[in-house]
């Protein structure tokens, strides 16, 4: 079926959402969690730039029914995108003032002050309706999440108003599980949070999960897989750095006989089409300016892609496109909405022609990584700043 719209057809570039990759990423993972830890997928910053009302779906359909956001404003997103009965819990910015709204619809948020908590509560009576809540405990990374000082009396108030209350989750999160420069700070988190876990059970609280682990703590630390795991960065096919990725090669790269091969697929691909060509003589400079010089006589697509989109203008002359299956190179400054690309080498090549920036083409792959190399970026950035206007396709 082709889920494409009119503003879709009217858009120069399109980013494709592989269903197949997804499903081998949430595989893999399973795999790795066994059947009784809860996948979370984490799909805060738009769902890392793939598009929530896209993705959420396609998720739900591979059988994902637990999300993450950071904020309110990406749960109404979530919540309006989800087709069937999956659960969405906020992980930060949620107002006082919207409690009440993620009451209503079973959204659970986390909890990291006290003032919160109180929040929660009062919502909850008034709406008959008790508030989900996730306790998120400072273990060390001193960014958000309570400290045991205000434990005592935020264990008064779940006791007290425990009929308003229902605690889902007890949380931390890692200071960055995947190097190993921070092993000390991120051991003595996962210490913490169990001998926390351990007081407060002590006190007569329990989550129906515990949970602390992102993609590199899944990967890295087995030990904080707990209940329920937030996977982010590798759902989407991207290890959360290189060192995590060799890492997992050299504790599972068992026959050496063979190429060890990556178990993440890219869920993303983005791409758009050849405008036109034009023929230009030797010694002519393309575009503005003198950045470009033809040595030779030349064949420049023209492809409708620009710094506007996202492609950097700093991939001037050295930013790379695959054009039926081979690497064309940009010839002369990235503008605001054009690219205009060196096809001399390359056969026959047609308006209307594919052009893939990000992706696969034939047996060629633009990798976010060398695109992000280029722009000097980490794959989360790059990700996160892809334009939310570029229409989104789910492909098989
Ligand atoms: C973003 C985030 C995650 C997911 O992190 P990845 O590295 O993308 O897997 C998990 N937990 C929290 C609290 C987060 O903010």
């Amino acid at each position: 079926m082709d889920k494409r719209t009119m503003s879709d057809e009217l858009a120069p570039s399109y980013l494709e959402l592989s269903k197949t990759a997804f499903q081998k990423n949430v595989s893999f993972f399973k795999d790795l969690i066994g059947p009784d830890v809860t996948f979370c997928s984490v799909i805060k910053g738009n769902a890392y730039g793939h598009g929530i009302n896209q993705f959420v779906p396609m998720a739900e359909d591979c059988g994902i029914n637990y999300f993450a956001v950071f904020s309110a404003d990406e749960a109404a997103q979530a919540y309006k995108a989800a087709t069937g009965n999956c659960h969405i819990m906020i992980m930060g910015m949620i107002n006082n003032d919207a409690i009440e709204w993620a009451i209503e619809r079973d959204i659970s948020f986390f909890v990291f002050e006290r003032n919160r908590l109180k929040a929660a509560v009062n919502a909850a009576k008034k709406l008959g309706k008790p508030a989900r809540i996730h306790l998120h405990l400072e273990t060390g990374m001193n960014r958000l999440g309570l400290e045991k000082h205000k434990l005592p009396e935020v264990i008064d108030t779940l006791h007290a108003e425990s009929a308003h209350l229902i605690i889902e989750g007890l949380c931390t999160h890692y200071a960055g599980a995947e190097s190993v420069s921070n092993h000390v700070r991120v051991t003595e988190q996962i210490e913490r949070f169990n001998e926390l876990c351990a007081w407060l059970k002590q006190k007569g609280i329990e989550g129906k999960y515990r949970h602390s682990a992102c993609s590199a703590a899944v990967l890295n630390y087995p030990e904080t897989r707990m209940d329920l795991v937030r996977v982010g960065i590798s759902q989407y096919g991207f290890w959360p750095n290189r060192e995590t990725y060799m890492n997992f090669i050299k504790k599972n790269h068992t026959d050496s006989a063979k190429p060890f091969e990556d178990p993440l697929d890219r869920v993303l691909s983005w791409k758009s089409r050849v405008m036109s060509i034009k023929h230009v003589e030797a010694g002519e400079f393309i575009g503005y300016g003198n950045v470009y010089l033809t040595s030779r006589d030349q064949t420049i697509a023209t492809v409708p892609i620009g710094y506007s989109h996202g492609f950097g203008r700093n991939l001037t002359n050295v930013g790379i496109v695959l054009i039926n299956g081979e690497r064309a190179p940009v010839a002369g400054l990235v503008n605001m909405n054009l690219l205009t690309i060196d096809v001399t080498d390359i056969d026959n090549v047609q308006k209307g022609d594919e052009v893939v920036i990000i992706g696969y083409q034939q047996d060629q792959e633009m990798t976010l990584a060398s695109f992000s190399e280029m722009l000097n970026n980490m794959n989360y950035e790059v990700l996160v700043r892809l334009p939310a206007n570029l229409p989104r396709t789910v492909v098989e």
